[in-house]
């Protein structure tokens, strides 16, 4: 069996949960090209592209089928969590939709029983000595262009005790490093708590044994817990590192986001946490193209970027989503207005993360080895994320995959660094 996952690390660890289940029952492979009789796959249906990507994918499965090449395509995630009649009408030749909470009814479609047992346990697709840890489901903000509350439905916390045990299981099967995701990171315990719990939960699982990082996606920035920063500062589990997209930082546009906070509250957050926390490596992401974006908005945000100076930027261009507030809104910057402003972005994000990479030179890090690939041993420091950040890579004769090294940076491009091992 092929279990094909799109989209997020979200719907990875859904994906590895399916596979902990299925164990025993199939023989499992992950985002295999190899033929397999049945093919899982777990869609995205966050934005266009991505919904794309994910009807792409079960055309060919389907295509597939028809060539004798697998018996069975199962679909579940979020594509079909959203549109399930439209595509159940349109695809028939898929053998059963299922939505983002339906394990048991995947699982039964498969002729496999839910193992109650396996709670808190997965089958880790990530190199052996990371992973993630999903801490909620769903969210209850209401961003005027996401759809994720639509398809994922409201915030709910898993349990402090669920959790440790989850990552307890990991560090147990090797995992040095947790990455903390979440639709909405900062959000935790409060439907379940009726308090913000997340300092008191990182706590806890700096606590586990073998854990050696704990790296923090997904903040958000309105009622952004103090107590975290403590953390953070004090842990030294704990990665000098935080995800927290922003989005905008035109007031305008933060207010028809809905995002909670105008854009005088966003400085000073960010302010506060390169004030409060020296060396932190701040990760963001913005949205260009938004609604009536006019070029002194965006001028806005390049002053933002270029004044903060982020360690990692991501950016996405507007698309406008049914059933989201900001789809009233008249999508009315031009395609290639948004193309133009994400390649002047990243433009000066590339100039900002050389000079960040320069000033690395000649200093030294702890660095994880994650792989090899060809003349070069491939890892991060503390202050990068996986799939998302910058490297370090090492040429070295002999490393081990997995484990810790002090290198010294001996050279820098934009988005790399090079290094040699002290010890
Ligand atoms: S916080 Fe906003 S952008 Fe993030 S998942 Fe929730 S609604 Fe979407």
């Amino acid at each position: 069996m092929n279990v094909v996952t799109l989209g997020c690390s979200k719907n990875l660890v859904d994906s590895e949960v399916l596979m902990k289940q299925l164990e025993g029952s199939y023989r499992i492979v992950h985002d295999s090209n190899d033929p397999s009789d049945v093919m899982v796959i777990n869609t995205c249906g966050f934005i266009g592209d991505a919904k794309e990507e994910s009807v792409d994918m079960i055309l060919s499965a389907v295509e597939a089928k028809k060539e004798g090449l697998l018996k069975k395509v199962i679909v579940t995630g979020c594509l079909s969590q959203r549109y399930a009649a439209e595509l159940k009408e349109e695809i028939t030749e898929v053998d059963g939709f299922f939505g983002v909470n339906d394990l048991p009814e995947v699982l039964k479609s498969l002729s496999v029983d839910y193992k109650h047992e396996l709670l808190g346990e997965r089958l880790v697709t990530t190199p052996s000595h990371y992973a993630y840890l999903k801490i909620s489901e769903g969210c209850d903000r209401s961003c005027s262009f996401c759809a994720i509350p639509l398809i994922r439905g409201k915030h709910v916390s898993k349990s402090i005790e669920e959790i440790v045990k989850e990552a307890e299981f990991l560090a147990a099967n090797g995992v040095k490093e947790l990455l903390l995701i979440a639709q909405d990171l900062t959000y935790y315990g409060l439907d379940l708590y009726r308090e913000r719990k997340i300092a008191e939960l990182v706590e806890r699982i700096a606590a586990v044994e073998g854990i050696e990082w704990i790296r923090l996606h997904y903040a958000y920035p309105a009622g952004f817990p103090e107590d975290l920063i403590a953390v953070i500062k004090n842990n030294p589990k704990v990665c000098n590192y935080l995800d927290i997209p922003l989005q905008h930082i035109s007031t305008r546009i933060l207010k028809s986001m809905k995002r909670g906070l105008d854009g005088a509250k966003t400085r000073e957050l960010v302010l506060k946490l390169r004030k409060e926390l020296p060396g932190l490596a701040l990760r963001s992401t913005f949205i260009v193209g938004y609604p009536g974006e006019t070029e002194e908005e965006f001028q806005q945000l390049l002053d933002f970027v270029q004044e903060v100076r982020f360690d990692r930027l991501g950016v996405f261009q507007y698309s406008p989503e049914e059933d989201t507030a900001a789809f009233a809104l008249e999508d009315d910057v031009p395609g290639e207005v948004k193309q133009d402003r994400e390649n002047r972005l990243m433009d000066l994000q590339q100039s900002i993360s050389f000079e960040l990479n320069e000033q690395k030179v000649g200093k030294t890090f702890k660095v994880l080895v994650d792989r090899q690939e060809g003349d070069y041993f491939v890892g991060r420091t503390e202050f990068d994320s996986p799939d998302v950040d910058n490297e370090v890579l090492i040429e070295s004769g002999n490393l081990q995959i997995g484990s810790f090294y002090t290198v010294q940076i001996i050279r820098a491009d934009a988005y790399d660094l090079f290094g040699k091992v002290i010890s």
